[in-house]
């Protein structure tokens, strides 16, 4: 990693475990040298944030809770931030759920609970964590969201989420133009697919893994350190001219 973060401050949205995309995230950015705060989405995933975290290079002591389906917790999060570091840097949105019966057979069963939940939690969070984010970042910053090819086209059984991720990337233009003025650019990386807990939820993932060894141009799938690398350079002023962009990082398979 060439790219130096010393002396930047990035939050850390999403960590669940090890396989987590946003744990790829936070380490290439802790190997750049910056300083991370890490939030969680509730008591279940304390533990192994903090235990992941203890791990690094850096030592990275802000570890908050922060559901974002609560206006109270998001706000509550960013005044706790507010008050220990003053600004930041940027933040990685690393933060997608649907119900697991969303996830296989027809797109038309989508319940209306499971469509609210999803947009809620995979796409919403975005702006009200952007609102949150934005007063800490007075002096310009980066935020990333994570989304993924079936927010483009129809992917088998990504259904509502597919949905949900078209939301998240038009909120990433709609922010993108919001923001700009206040030097605070707005982008998203399109991860091909990788294993972690929530993929685990995608019915048949394995097959979807198959078919970009076989197809992509560059016939491997993603890992999360590539994804990692790109968002240190997303945060970084090497990419100082770039905003409301969708960067694939998925060996290719989107211009297939
Ligand atoms: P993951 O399960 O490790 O991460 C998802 C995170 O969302 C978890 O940390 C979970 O706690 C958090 N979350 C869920 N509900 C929340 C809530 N109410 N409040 C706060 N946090 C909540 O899985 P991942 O694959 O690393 O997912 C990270 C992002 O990457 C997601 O946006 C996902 O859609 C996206 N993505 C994943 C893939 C893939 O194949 N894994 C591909 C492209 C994009």
């Amino acid at each position: 990693m060439s790219i130096s973060m010393k002396d930047k401050t990035y939050v850390i949205m999403g960590v669940a475990n090890k396989r987590s995309i946003a744990w790829g995230i936070a380490r290439a950015l802790d190997e750049a040298g910056a300083n991370l705060i890490f939030t969680y989405a509730g008591e279940r995933f304390e533990k192994s944030v903090r235990d992941l975290v203890a791990t690094l290079e850096g030592n990275h002591e802000q570890i908050l809770p922060c559901d974002v389906t609560s206006d109270e917790d998001v706000e509550k999060c960013f005044n706790n931030i507010k008050e220990s570091v003053g600004k930041i840097d940027g933040l990685a949105h690393c933060i997608a759920f649907a119900k697991t019966e969303e996830l296989s057979g027809d797109f038309s069963d989508t319940s209306r609970d499971g469509f609210l939940l999803a947009h809620n939690i995979s796409s919403y969070s975005l702006t009200i964590v952007a609102k949150h984010a934005k007063p800490l970042m007075a002096e310009g910053g980066s935020i990333v969201a994570l989304t993924y090819i079936g927010g483009e086209r129809v992917m088998p059984n990504y259904n509502v989420m597919g949905v949900a991720k078209a939301s998240l990337e038009m909120s990433v233009r709609y922010l993108a133009a919001d923001l700009g003025k206040h030097g605070i650019r707005v982008n998203a990386i399109s991860s091909g697919p990788i294993r972690t807990l929530s993929s685990k939820g995608v019915s048949d993932f394995n097959s979807i893994l198959r078919e970009i060894e076989e197809k992509a141009p560059l016939r491997r799938n993603t890992t999360p350190e590539e994804v990692g690398d790109t968002a240190v350079f997303l945060f970084s002023n090497m990419s100082r001219g770039i905003t409301g962009e969708v960067l694939h990082v998925d060996s290719g398979y989107h211009v297939l």
